[in-house]
């Protein structure tokens, strides 16, 4: 048995994190399938399967759906946007009524953001300290602040079973080097400061109660910069590794060959890793077979409610199209989708779209998400083929 870093790898490919503070998940590269792993992801909120997609429910619910319906698509973690909650009802209100899992009856595993995201994308005036990010409250106008701390303590707040650091992200499109480079060493400055502050907030906890952090790779599409930031957050006391600054407008190719480039450099680091804000078909798939094991997008629920679906091929159809005017048959003949079992035919939902009832988004959903699930249960087994996909 190999041992290294404070974790172990077996002969059989299975990685576990030895004397780990509290986590205990084990991953198993897959067969066939480039740097694909299958794993059990351990939290204080239960045990996930993975690779695994998290839809996000902004503002404690993915819109328009119930828990119940949530699971049943195979769904095992939603993500929480702690910019939204911490507007907007506001943390200490969400601690009232019993923190996340309480307040919107999801009772597995959630996973929080930063806030950082929404402060850059929501905000083009937000201005940047090394502090922090001061940023205008859309709701009232009032000036805001979150620092590196004050995220690890809204998303603590909050009840989050799984936190993100705080980064400093820009876009790609308009980012000079300097910029960028700017934003990358901000980032790491930024990373030790969640660390400590982290650590502090979860020092009284049983380890079986503590919950998990993970810092964010940044670095644009500079691949020296990418691997300096991957040595530096793998180096760091953090549970899990985000990829975060793609998707953001790039080039879907530039997009997978940053995602081919990480794949081997994550070495045998038995820690979760994460893709931020990735939801297509075609580049889930990408993403898995580099490598990664969590992913989480608005793309399945906000498509969904804008009559856009996915069938079998990643194909995409609008729901709206008027060849579906007397369409009898279900989205996809043979999905195991809640809807498409039910038998709710394309003609109904092309009228439901069409008068505007927000059923439609809630059945298209459920159908979008499950597409993706189901996906990620392939690459769950170990003798998934190519030609089953
Ligand atoms: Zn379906």
């Amino acid at each position: 048995m190999l041992t290294f870093n404070g974790y172990s790898v077996n002969g059989w490919g299975i990685i576990q994190q030895m004397n780990s503070k509290n986590h205990n998940s084990t991953f198993t590269y897959q067969n066939g399938h480039g740097y694909a792993r299958i794993g059990q992801l351990k939290t204080r909120a239960g045990v996930v399967r993975t690779p695994t997609f998290m839809p996000d429910a902004t503002r404690g619910a993915v819109k328009g759906l119930q828990p119940e319906q949530v699971y049943a698509t195979g769904v095992q973690i939603v993500l929480n946007n702690t910019y939204h909650l911490h507007l907007q009802p506001g943390e200490a209100v969400v601690k009232r009524l019993g923190g996340v899992h309480h307040f919107g009856k999801w009772t597995g595993p959630i996973l929080t953001d930063s806030g950082g995201f929404q402060v850059f994308s929501l905000d083009k005036f937000a201005k940047v300290t090394e502090d922090g990010v001061a940023f205008k409250d859309p709701i009232n106008g009032d000036k805001r602040l979150i620092t590196p701390e004050k995220s690890m303590q809204i998303q603590f707040e909050l009840g989050s079973d799984m936190f993100v650091a705080f980064d400093h992200l820009i876009g790609l499109d308009d980012a000079k080097p300097s910029e960028v480079l700017d934003a990358f060493e901000r980032t790491h400055r930024w990373l030790k400061r969640c660390v400590t502050e982290f650590k502090r907030l979860t020092a009284h906890l049983a380890p079986e109660e503590r919950p998990m952090l993970f810092g964010v790779v940044q670095g644009g599409l500079d691949k020296e910069l990418r691997k300096r930031s991957l040595d530096l957050v793998m180096a760091s006391e953090v549970d899990g590794i985000a990829i975060g600054g793609l998707s953001v407008g790039e080039p879907r190719a530039d997009m997978h060959d940053m995602l081919e480039y990480l794949a081997p450099l994550y070495g045998d680091d038995p820690r979760p890793r994460f893709l931020l804000g990735v939801g297509d078909p075609i580049d889930l798939r990408k993403a898995i077979e580099c490598g990664i094991d969590m992913l989480d997008c608005v793309l399945p629920t906000r498509n969904a409610r804008h009559a856009t679906i996915w069938v079998s091929g990643d194909q995409k159809i609008h729901l709206t199209n008027g060849r579906f005017v007397d369409d009898p048959e279900p989205i996809e003949p043979g999905c195991d989708c809640a809807t498409c079992v039910a038998g709710y035919s394309k003609g109904f939902l092309r009228h439901l779209f069409k008068a505007g009832d927000p059923l439609a988004g809630s059945l298209a959903s459920i159908h979008n998400l499950r597409y993706l699930t189901r996906i990620c249960e392939k690459y769950q087994t170990q003798d998934f083929k190519r030609s089953d996909n």
